[in-house]
C-alpha cells in the first residue's frame, strides 16, 4: 500500500517521499484518514511504530500555515519532543508551517521570542509549557489540535497535574489525539474524560517479535552485577551497540565507570545530565563512537537507535511491559539481537510478572569462569522450588549470610 489512498495533499505526499517513506506503517494507514476527518483518536502504539507521522501529517493538512498556535503536542521527555520537532520541521519545509520545540533545561528566552514571532505547532514538555503559559508567552486559546504523546509515560513520570493545568487552558472545542504504549486504567480514565467519541487504533510494535530475540537470565548477587557486566562484555566480542538499563541514575553512573575502567567506551543517559550532554551521548552512540549507552527507563523511550545488538537489563524492570519495550530495541529489521537480564534474589517477583506477560520462561545462563559468590536464597522461601533449581542449579545453598 502506498500513501496515495490516505487522502493527503500532494504537498504532504511529496514531503513523505522526500523523507524516503514508501509505505505507510499500520498506525499511519489507520490513523491518518481518521485525523483528517477530524475525529478524536486513541492510538495504542509505542515509539518505533511511526506514530509521529501519523499525527503530524494530517495535522498539517487540517491547519493552514499562518503562524498561529493551533497545534499543540505535549510530550513527556525532551528526547521525544526533539524527535517530533525534527520530523515536523522536515515536513514543514514543504508546507511552510512553523514548528517550535519548547524543552525544559534550556534557556526560555529564545522560546519566548520564537512564540512572539508566531508558530503553528508547539511541541513541549509539560513543565516548560506551563512555564510559558504562566509567563503569557504561549497562548493556548486558539489550539485546534492537541496531541498527548506517550500518555502512560506522562502519568508514570508524575506530569499529570501539569498536563491537567494545561488542558484547562485549551478550548473545549478541539480535536484530541492521545498515544500511549499501554492502556492502563488511568490512561483510559483520561481518554474518557478528555476525548470525544474517540476511535481507538491499536498497533502491535513494529519492533521485534519477542521470539526473534535471544533472551537469557543471569542470576547474580546485586553486589556482583558491575563485575558481571564487565566480564560479559569481555567474554563476548560481539557487543557492538549495547543498551544497558538500570533502576537508578547512580547505578547507571557506576556501570559507566566500571566499563570505562575496563576500557569499554560507555556513557550514561539520565535526567541529571544536561540536554546538551544527552544529545551528544545519543549522537556518539548512534555513530558508533561509544559502544554502550546506559539509561534509566524514564530516558529510554526517546532513544530511537537502530542496530542495537544487545540489551542488558542490569536491573529487572518493575513493570513487565517495560521489559518488552526494552528488549524490543534489539533485533530490529531481521537482525539478530540478544537480551541479557541480571536478576538478584530480590528481583524474582518482578521476573515472575515478566514471564507471565511474555508467557514463557527466560532460560538461565551462567558465565563460565565468573567467580560467582554464593547466591543467597530468600529466607521465607519466596521462590518456588522450580525457580530455585533454575536459578541456582545444583549449588548447595546456605542461609543468607550476615555480610556480603
Ligand atoms: P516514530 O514511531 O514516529 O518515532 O517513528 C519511528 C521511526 O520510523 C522513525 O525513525 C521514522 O523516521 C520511521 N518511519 C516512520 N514512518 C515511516 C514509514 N512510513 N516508512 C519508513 N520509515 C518510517
Amino acid at each position: 500500500m502506498s500513501f496515495d489512498p490516505l487522502g493527503l495533499t500532494p504537498e504532504l505526499t511529496n514531503a513523505v517521499a522526500a523523507l524516503g517513506y514508501v509505505e505507510p506503517t499500520p498506525i499511519q494507514a489507520q490513523a491518518i484518514p481518521l485525523v483528517l476527518e477530524g475525529r478524536d483518536v486513541v492510538g495504542c502504539a509505542q515509539t518505533g511504530t511511526g506514530k509521529t507521522a501519523a499525527f503530524v501529517l494530517p495535522a498539517f493538512q487540517r491547519i493552514p500555515a499562518e503562524g498561529v498556535l493551533r497545534i499543540l503536542v505535549v510530550s513527556p521527555t525532551r528526547e521525544l519532543a526533539q524527535q517530533i520537532e525534527v520530523f515536523s520541521t522536515a515536513v514543514a519545509a514543504h508546507t511552510g508551517h512553523r514548528v517550535l520545540a519548547a524543552l525544559g533545561g534550556v534557556p526560555i528566552d529564545p522560546q519566548t521570542a520564537a512564540l512572539k514571532k508566531g508558530v503553528d505547532m508547539l511541541v513541549a514538555t509539560p513543565g516548560r509549557l506551563l512555564d510559558l503559559v504562566n509567563r503569557k508567552a504561549a497562548d493556548l486559546g486558539r489550539v485546534e489540535i492537541l496531541v498527548l504523546d506517550e500518555a502512560d509515560r506522562m502519568l508514570d513520570m508524575g506530569f499529570w497535574p501539569d498536563v491537567r493545568r494545561i488542558l484547562a487552558q485549551l478550548p473545549h472545542k478541539r480535536q484530541t489525539l492521545l498515544f500511549s504504549a499501554t492502556m492502563a486504567p488511568e490512561v483510559l480514565r483520561i481518554v474518557n474524560k478528555n476525548l470525544v467519541d474517540p476511535v481507538r487504533v491499536d498497533v502491535a510494535p513494529t519492533g521485534t517479535p519477542i521470539e526473534a530475540i535471544h533472551q537469557a537470565l543471569y542470576p547474580v548477587d546485586d553486589s556482583q552485577k558491575v563485575d558481571l557486566m564487565v566480564a560479559l562484555m569481555k567474554a563476548h566480542g560481539d557487543f557492538d551497540r549495547t543498551l544497558v538499563f538500570t533502576r537508578t541514575k547512580q547505578r547507571a553512573d557506576a556501570v559507566v565507570s566500571a566499563l570505562e575502567r575496563a576500557g569499554v567506551k560507555a556513557t550514561a543517559m539520565h535526567s541529571d545530565r544536561s540536554q546538551e550532554q544527552r544529545t551528544k551521548a545519543l549522537e556518539r552512540f548512534r555513530d558508533g563512537r561509544i559502544r554502550v549507552l546506559v539509561a534509566t527507563d524514564v530516558m529510554s523511550r526517546g532513544i530511537d537507535v537502530d542496530d542495537i545488538s544487545h540489551v542488558v537489563n542490569y536491573d529487572v524492570p518493575n513493570s513487565p511491559e517495560d521489559y518488552v519495550h526494552r528488549i524490543g530495541r534489539t533485533a530490529r529489521a531481521g537482525a539478530s539481537g540478544t537480551a541479557f537480564t541480571f536478576v538478584s534474589i530480590m528481583e524474582f517477583p518482578d521476573l515472575d510478572a515478566i514471564e507471565m506477560l511474555i508467557d514463557s520462561e527466560i532460560p538461565v545462563e551462567e558465565l563460565e569462569g565468573f567467580p560467582y559468590r554464593e547466591r543467597a536464597v530468600p529466607r521465607a522461601g519466596r521462590l518456588t522450588a522450580r525457580k530455585k533449581r533454575r536459578a541456582f542449579g545444583g549449588r548447595v545453598m546456605g542461609r543468607r549470610r550476615g555480610r556480603r
